[in-house]
């Protein structure tokens, strides 16, 4: 039996899809949403479409972006020699933030996983390998140190070696299945700093 309305119902349900939203948040979520200004709903649904509809893989690095190459990416600054790959745009910003770092990034939009049955075609992992076909010195593999992180690492150093690029890991100390991004930044920079060759 729907103890709400048929529209509440559908609301609650599509906030309940949401990652890290039970049952109960999405209904104080849906009611929150319910008694805000009209304007003030829209102005919120209006951001996820214009979202949705305008952001893109960059072109380069495929980091979200709302631009065909992203900032980084179309900074001559950087280094472009030296490429970090990372598990999301999460993990990106967050070594962004360290202000620390030059070079570019690669974003693989995942990690593989034989659990979960993501493999290496499931991530982007063939648009690195063409962007190693230039000149690149260096592939620092700032996955996480998670199984999947891991597995994933040790799969693109087999991959990069044979092209004699050089390949470094971001040194542990880094949690055991923590997230980069909630790593602080001072961990991030040593572990930067203190990674190893492959
Ligand atoms: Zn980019």
């Amino acid at each position: 039996m729907d103890y709400y309305s048929q529209r509440i119902n559908q609301l609650v349900e599509q906030l309940a899809q949401l990652p890290g939203v039970g049952s109960k948040t999405a209904q104080r979520l849906a009611f929150y949403l319910l008694a805000q200004p009209k304007e003030k709903v829209n102005r919120l649904a209006d951001t996820i479409r214009e979202a949705r509809e305008h952001v893109c893989y960059c072109k380069e690095c495929c980091t979200l972006t709302d631009r065909p190459v992203c900032n980084i990416c179309a900074d001559a600054k950087r280094n472009h020699r030296v490429i970090m790959v990372v598990e999301n745009t999460r993990d990106l910003v967050a070594y962004e933030k360290t202000g620390k770092y030059d070079g570019v990034y690669h974003v693989l939009h995942g990690a593989i996983s034989p659990m979960l049955g993501i493999g290496p075609g499931e991530i982007r992992l063939k648009e690195l390998m063409t962007r190693l076909q230039g000149d690149v010195d260096e592939v620092i593999i700032a996955t996480n140190s998670s199984l999947e992180g891991e597995t994933t690492a040790m799969y693109i150093s087999k991959l990069i070696k044979p092209t004699g690029i050089k390949v470094t890991r971001i040194a542990s100390g880094v949690p055991v299945g923590g997230d980069l991004e909630y790593i602080d930044e001072m961990t991030l920079l040593r572990a930067l700093e203190g990674r190893v060759e492959l």
